[in-house]
């Protein structure tokens, strides 16, 4: 026991331990506060870690910090509340969590210079100082800055400038230094806003200086984008910060550039980034030099100095979710996250997820409503078509091909939605029924026109050479059947050689800019063809689209996983909001063998709502989310028996729980991934905290064998 006139501080390391370690604050050194980073003992080395309590008393025999590492706390104290509930929530280790949340530079313990930019300038331009004759360095850095007026600090090197030869003309007041903050400039909308616009803004704008959640429930193009960028800069011109949320960088080239043309400086953060460069933004949010930053999931980590607002855009989609080690939904974090600052997040969708609709119901979220398209532009109508008893080739029925043939005679263009890259699914031999599996999954080989003829699994990305004789009975009757994007793109293109046409799937699309120059090819022609993936029903707005076609979208109603219908109703009403968005009206045509489908039906007849409605009293028979509490776990292991008898062992545990009914182990639906078989139990608990008391009992637990990994996945959005 220490005595109680010790000053304790715990500290969390960035490792995977449980919890933090309590340390002495030596009495010469001032008490470090919350989010601190500070070098501690750890066994006969030093560790980097940061502070996250002050116990008043500690059971332990405590070793003294070492020091402090940064002059001002580089992680806000918002964002280690915000740790500390991953951590219990998601039942993953706290240093983990603080692993995940830290740019890797930050762990390692090098001092940070907060400063930012620095830059160079004479203190009198205007007359020449003494400097030795014979200091010729300091004569020639002298030389270089009279001459440009001022140099920037990342220029020195180039321009052979030393640290020490600056730093002797400052001694001597013949240089100073000075750092540079980019000055923020917000252009105006030209856009008036629109009555609902209007109503949205004021009712978010009154409660700028509390947390509350909003579920901004918009159609597509009914001017979303628009309210958040007026909030932003009403934000901002408070002097304070804002974090706009997206699914994926590569697919909103267009939005960055709306916001680019509003704001002067916009900070961008997201997987691609590099690190060095992640690590500035992570800085100049630290200390406010960034008012803006739009970005992927692990943005909302970002230690904004004054954050006044979160943005969560297209709330529904499933990219917020980390699918390895720490299986956070970024979207529920930055709820959390705005509590904690207490400032206002919006979530925005077409096509808001059950779960936000239920906390509207239940009056957490409070919901906002856009349910026009400002100006002209009118909603699509549907066509379900039925493809029994019609010729289908390429993936494509005849009545539909006749109608995307009469679209782009009168000068529309026609998107095309297939929800599966490559040219064919299966590869097989028509004799013995052998089809192409991959080695290391149980998962059919997709064939690939490009890369050049190679069969691809979609699950490890192995690539295989297609065989010409069937290795099982040697035949030489190869077939493929079941259609992917390039096979309709080539399909589409046989019919229509004169059209321009644009295929965006993953295969062909993995930056920013191959989008936008795939969006700009269509902007300069008002006929053409787009075909692609879900990639297509995201964020993109094609003016000049009168025919959406979705070819099997709907497939997604029959899927197992309890999620799946939601899934795919949000597809197709994305892609849907494709089309018709300048004065042409649009249509979307739903092939389908199954017609009859009442999601799909219901979906048609009375929009997303009523498609939700009609889900969610599904899900609550079935005590599904978001009525009932979910976690999945999972094993895996080389060794089949391994992975079933460790899965097994968590579940057992949890069986003596209260107030959970546990189901399996069962098989994964993909038995076998990258030569790893697993196995998955779930779990269901009417209410949060026997979810979170069961899960609290294994979370700890460590497999005997180390070729066993297992992990929790709280709130799962796919079940495979
Ligand atoms: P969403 O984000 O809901 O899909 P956007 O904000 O992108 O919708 O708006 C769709 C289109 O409508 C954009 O081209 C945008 O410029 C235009 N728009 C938005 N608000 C207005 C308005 N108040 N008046 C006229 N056009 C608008
Ligand atoms: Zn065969
Ligand atoms: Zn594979």
């Amino acid at each position: 026991m220490q005595d109680a006139s010790q000053r304790i501080a715990k500290v969390i390391l960035p490792r995977r331990v449980w919890e933090g370690y309590d340390y002495l604050v030596p009495a010469d050194m001032p008490m470090p506060r919350i989010g601190e980073r500070v070098l501690v003992p750890l066994r006969s080395q030093n560790a980097v870690g940061v502070v996250i309590d002050h116990p008043t008393q500690s059971d332990f025999n405590l070793k003294p910090i070492n020091r402090v590492v940064d002059e001002v706390p580089l992680i806000s104290e918002d964002l280690v509340k915000l740790g500390l509930w991953m951590s219990s929530y998601y039942h993953h280790p706290l240093g983990s969590v603080f692993e995940t949340m830290l740019p890797k530079k930050l762990t390692e313990g090098r001092p940070i210079n907060l400063e930012g930019e620095k830059r160079w300038e004479l203190v009198d331009p205007n007359s020449k100082p003494k400097i030795r004759p014979n200091a010729h360095r300091q004569q020639d850095a002298w030389q270089a800055i009279h001459e440009r007026g001022f140099v920037n600090n990342s220029e020195l090197q180039g321009l052979g400038i030393e640290r020490a030869t600056l730093a002797a003309l400052e001694k001597n007041q013949i240089v100073r230094s000075r750092v540079v903050v980019p000055k923020l400039t917000i252009s105006p909308s030209d856009l008036v806003p629109t009555d609902e616009q209007q109503a949205c803004i004021n009712a978010i704008r009154g409660h700028l200086d509390e947390f509350r959640a909003f579920l901004l429930d918009g159609i597509t193009g009914s001017g979303k984008t628009e309210v958040y960028l007026r909030l932003i800069e009403e934000v901002i011109s408070r002097g304070k910060q804002a974090l706009m949320l997206v699914p994926e960088i590569a697919i909103t080239p267009q939005m960055m550039n709306r916001f680019k043309e509003r704001f002067s400086s916009v900070g961008v953060f997201h997987s691609m980034v590099s690190g060095a460069s992640r690590f500035e933004t992570w800085v100049k949010v630290a200390t406010g030099k960034i008012p803006l930053v739009i970005g992927t999931r692990s943005a909302v980590f970002l230690p904004f100095k004054n954050l006044g607002l979160i943005v969560v855009d297209e709330e529904h989609d499933a990219s917020y979710k980390q699918f390895e080690s720490l299986r956070y939904s970024a979207r529920d974090t930055a709820v959390y996250r705005a509590n904690y600052s207490k400032v206002p997040c919006i979530l925005g969708s077409a096509t808001p997820s059950l779960e936000s609709i239920v906390n509207v119901r239940n009056g957490r979220y409070h919901l906002l409503r856009l349910s026009h398209r400002p100006g002209t532009a009118e909603l699509p109508t549907f066509h379900i078509q039925d493809m029994r008893n019609t010729r289908v080739e390429g993936g494509i029925c005849e009545p539909l091909l006749t109608r995307i043939g009469e679209h782009l005679s009168r000068e529309g263009q026609v998107l095309v939605l297939l929800n599966r890259r490559g040219y064919s699914t299966k590869y097989f031999c028509k004799h013995c029924g052998w089809t192409a599996f991959c080695d290391d999954c149980d998962v059919a080989l997709t064939w690939h026109q490009e890369p050049r003829n190679t069969l691809s699994c979609h699950h490890c990305g192995r690539r295989y050479l297609p065989v010409r004789t069937c290795p099982d009975c040697g035949n030489e009757d190869i077939l493929m059947t079941g259609v992917g994007t390039q096979q309709v793109e080539e399909q589409l293109s046989k019919h229509f050689p004169d059209v321009p046409h644009v295929r965006i799937d993953r295969d062909n699309i993995k930056t920013n800019r191959q989008m936008n120059q795939a969006f700009n090819q269509l902007q300069v022609t008002t006929e053409g063809l787009l075909i692609g993936t879900q990639m297509l029903a995201k964020g993109h707005h094609f003016p000049n689209v009168t025919l959406v076609a979705v070819l099997a979208a709907d497939n997604g109603f029959l899927a197992t996983d309890f999620k799946g219908a939601e899934r795919t109703a949000q597809l197709i009403v994305q892609v849907a909001g494709r089309a018709g968005r300048a004065e042409k009206r649009g249509e979307v045509w739903i092939q389908t063998y199954n017609p009859e489908n009442e999601d799909l039906q219901s979906l048609v007849v009375n929009g997303y709502a009523g498609f939700a409605s009609t889900e969610l009293e599904i899900r609550k028979e079935g005590q599904f989310p978001p009525f009932g509490q979910l976690a999945v776990i999972r094993a895996e292991s080389s060794e089949e028996s391994l992975a079933e008898t460790f899965c097994e062992e968590v579940l057992d545990v949890l069986r003596g729980c209260q107030d959970v009914a546990v189901l399996g182990p069962a098989s994964a639906p993909i038995t076998r991934v990258a030569k790893q078989y697993r196995f998955q139990g779930i779990v269901i608990a009417e209410n949060r905290k026997s979810l979170h008391q069961a899960l609290s009992m294994v979370e700890r637990k460590s497999p005997t064998s180390r070729k066993v990994r297992w992990s929790i996945d709280v709130d799962p959005v796919e079940m495979s």
